[in-house]
C-alpha cells in the first residue's frame, strides 16, 4: 500500500470539485482504511453541492456515501482481512449506545455518514469505522457478471427501500405501489417483486416505465398522461382483474416531490401503509384523518441498518436485483462533468465514480 491517495474536494458551492492529495492516515481504534472500488452519485451529493444543504464536516470535504472496496488496513482491535472486499453502510451507527442496542441503529446520534460526517469516496481510500461493514463474496460477485464497483450503489440506492420494503412488512400476495422509479424507486419495484408483492410503478418519465416494465412491474402508469383519478381507476381496474386485494395496497413514495407525496396520500385505502422513502422540502395538504378512517399508517425511512445488507446484498447476487440497467461507470477524474450532468438530468442512470487503480 502506497500512504498516499487522492481525493476530490468540495471546497464551496461556487468553486469545481477538487483533486487533492493526502497522506493514509494509520486506522485508529475500531477504524479501517478501504482501497474504493467505486462510488455512487447520489442526490444528495448534489443537495451539498448545488443547493448548499448543509454538512455536518466543514469544508473542505469529498462528499460520496455509496461505497464499495478493500480493506487494505485496519487497527488492531479491528477483525478484518486485508484484501477482503466490502460495501460500507451510508450511515455508520456506533453500535453501542443506548439506541443502538435497542435496535434504532439508523437514528444513533453517533453515526456516522462518509462524505457528510467524514470524508466521503470521491477519492482513492476512505478511512471508516470497521462496524457494520458488509462483506461482499467476489466469487458469487464474478457469477452475477458483476464488478466491486457496481455494488457501490447497494449501499443507499438499494438498501433504502429495502428496509422500507421490510418494515412495511411486505409480503407474498400483496399489492405494491411504487411512486417515482429512478435510482432508489427503481429497486424498490425489484425488492418488492423478489419479496412476492404484485408491482405497480408510478413516474412522470416514460422511460424509467419502460425499463422498469422489464424488471418486477406488473402495471406502469404515467402520472403525466393520467390524472389523479384516472390513475386511481386504472389500478382499481388492475387490482380487481388480477384478483388482487382492493386494500391494504402498500404506497412507497420514492420520488421525492410534492406531486408524488399528494398521488401517495390520495392512494392510501383500508388498511395501507405509506413509506415514505423520498425526500423533498416542500409541503403538501392532507386530511390526516384518512389514516383513522382507513385505520391506514405511515411510516418514514432513514437510510438501513448496517444489518439489513447482507440480505439486500443475497438479492442482487442471486439476480432477484438487477444493477447492471441502472447504473453506469464513470472515472473519478470526470467528477465536475458528472456532477453537472446529473444535475442537469442529462445522465440517467446512477453513475458510479472508479478511481483509477
Ligand atoms: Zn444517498
Ligand atoms: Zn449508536
Amino acid at each position: 500500500m502506497t500512504n498516499t491517495a487522492q481525493r476530490w474536494v468540495m471546497t464551496s458551492t461556487a468553486e469545481p470539485l477538487m483533486a487533492e492529495s493526502f497522506e493514509l492516515p494509520s486506522p485508529q481504534a475500531g477504524e479501517t482504511v478501504v482501497e474504493v472500488a467505486g462510488c455512487g452519485v447520489c442526490h444528495t451529493d448534489l443537495g451539498f453541492y448545488y443547493d448548499g444543504v448543509r454538512l455536518k464536516h466543514p469544508l473542505p470535504l469529498a462528499l460520496g456515501h455509496e461505497i464499495s472496496g478493500r480493506i487494505v488496513a485496519a487497527a488492531a482491535d479491528v477483525k478484518a482481512e486485508i484484501g477482503s472486499a466490502v460495501i460500507i453502510p451510508a450511515v455508520i451507527p456506533c453500535g453501542v449506545c443506548d439506541l443502538c442496542k435497542r435496535g434504532r441503529f439508523v437514528i444513533c446520534s453517533q453515526q456516522k455518514m462518509p462524505g457528510n460526517d467524514i470524508h466521503g469516496g470521491f477519492a482513492t481510500h476512505i478511512c471508516v469505522p470497521a462496524y457494520g461493514l458488509c462483506p461482499v463474496d467476489e466469487q458469487r460477485l464474478a457469477r452475477a457478471g458483476l464488478d466491486l464497483a457496481d455494488v457501490a450503489v447497494v449501499a443507499d440506492a438499494v438498501t433504502t427501500p429495502y428496509q422500507a420494503v421490510v418494515r412495511s412488512g411486505l409480503g407474498e400476495g400483496d399489492v405494491a405501489i411504487v411512486i417515482g422509479v429512478g435510482g432508489v424507486g427503481g429497486y424498490c419495484a425489484q425488492i418488492a417483486h423478489a419479496l412476492g408483492a404484485s408491482v405497480i410503478a408510478i413516474d412522470v418519465d416514460q422511460a424509467k416505465l419502460d425499463v422498469i416494465s422489464d424488471h418486477g412491474a406488473a402495471l406502469c402508469l404515467n402520472s403525466r398522461e393520467l390524472d389523479f383519478p384516472a390513475l386511481k381507476q386504472a389500478i382499481r381496474g388492475f387490482v380487481k382483474d388480477n384478483g388482487l386485494r382492493s386494500g391494504e395496497w402498500i404506497i412507497f413514495e420514492c420520488s421525492g416531490t410534492a406531486a408524488g407525496q399528494q398521488t401517495a396520500f390520495g392512494l392510501l385505502t383500508f388498511g395501507s401503509t405509506l413509506c415514505v422513502v423520498g425526500f423533498t422540502l416542500d409541503k403538501i395538504e392532507v386530511r390526516l384523518s384518512n389514516l383513522m378512517a382507513f385505520d391506514a399508517r405511515v411510516l418514514g425511512n432513514w437510510g438501513c441498518e448496517p444489518g439489513h445488507y447482507p440480505a439486500a446484498l443475497n438479492l442482487v447476487l442471486d439476480g432477484k436485483i438487477q444493477l447492471l440497467p441502472f447504473v453506469e461507470q464513470r472515472p473519478l477524474r470526470e467528477i465536475n462533468e458528472v456532477f453537472a450532468a446529473v444535475h442537469s438530468g442529462g445522465i440517467k442512470r446512477r453513475v458510479i465514480l472508479v478511481p483509477e487503480q
